[in-house]
């Protein structure tokens, strides 16, 4: 995040923000500089990415559900923002240990005597480290003493749209999103990777939650798409998983997407549309 507050520095903050005695390097400044850059940015990647995914891709279709609930995407939308909006101020004070370098963020490619295979690696370890922590904090949201408090806010939509991607009770999307933030503390990582990566997890989140079921044949087995998020969204207690199955396999909680065997949510509004047209 140093390379984005030094840009925003130069771009914005200092010439028309501050005033010239406020320090760039001054602690205040630089916390309160990182809360409006994550702020601004999660919204902007939220709303604008979402967007695109909700006008693009997402089979508007869906909207007919009888689970779909009324004003669904204003409600997402009211809750997504207002998630964002506060899970930026815990999330500023991991971004400022970083900026005051007590991360294993590293610049060059060259600080590390692996090189370029090592930035291979960090993708390969960081996917892994966050799907499977968010695999387990995600099943104790679903504890019968948690969940009714935080993560039922999520739950509320069981079609989902691109905006239910950040539709959660703050704390319980800060939680979720704490192993991006930890890795870096713990294990060496590229800045531009990093910055790279926590765009991707937004993006990932998102098109989860995006309407389309279709994936590859021989990927079902290995990545959790939307198919199998939206069987989470509808029975609970399955495909807590957020990049790949393999934590739902080793937990006994895979479910074989319904969309994939003809029972998903555009077969059940299939059936629905048909019966109303032979009752005609
Ligand atoms: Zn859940
Ligand atoms: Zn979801």
């Amino acid at each position: 995040m140093d390379h984005v507050l030094n840009i925003a520095d130069r771009v914005i903050f200092t010439p028309y923000v501050y005033p010239a005695s406020w320090p760039e390097d001054g602690a205040l400044r630089q916390i309160i500089s990182l809360w409006v850059v994550t702020n601004l940015g999660a919204q902007l990647i939220y709303l604008g990415f979402g967007a695109l995914s909700f006008y693009c891709v997402f089979d508007h279709k869906l909207m007919k559900h009888p689970q779909f609930v009324k004003n669904q995407v204003r409600r997402e939308i009211q809750l997504g923002t207002s998630s964002i909006f506060w899970m930026s101020f815990p999330t500023v004070l991991l971004f400022f240990g970083e900026v005051r370098g007590y991360s294993k963020l590293y610049d060059n490619v060259n600080d590390s005597s692996l090189g370029w295979p090592r930035i291979f690696l960090s993708i390969a370890g960081f996917l892994f480290f966050t799907d499977m922590c968010i695999y387990w904090i995600h099943r104790y949201m679903h504890h019968k003493h948690i969940y009714k408090h935080l993560h039922k806010q999520h739950h509320i939509f069981k079609i989902p749209t691109p905006f239910a991607s950040h539709a959660f009770h703050p704390l319980d999307g800060f939680l979720q999103s704490l192993p991006y933030h930890v890795y870096p503390f713990i294990f060496p990582l590229h800045k531009v990777v990093y910055l790279s990566l926590f765009i991707f997890v937004n993006i990932w989140t998102i098109s989860i939650h995006d309407g389309d079921y279709r994936l590859p044949g021989p990927l079902i087995c290995l990545i959790n798409g939307a198919a199998h998020h939206v069987d989470h969204h509808l029975f609970f207690n399955y495909n807590y998983g957020q990049y790949f199955t393999l934590w739902d396999r080793l937990g006994n909680s895979y479910r074989h997407p319904s969309a994939l065997l003809g029972r998903g949510p555009h077969d059940h509004i299939r059936k629905l549309m048909a019966e109303t047209a032979q009752t005609q």
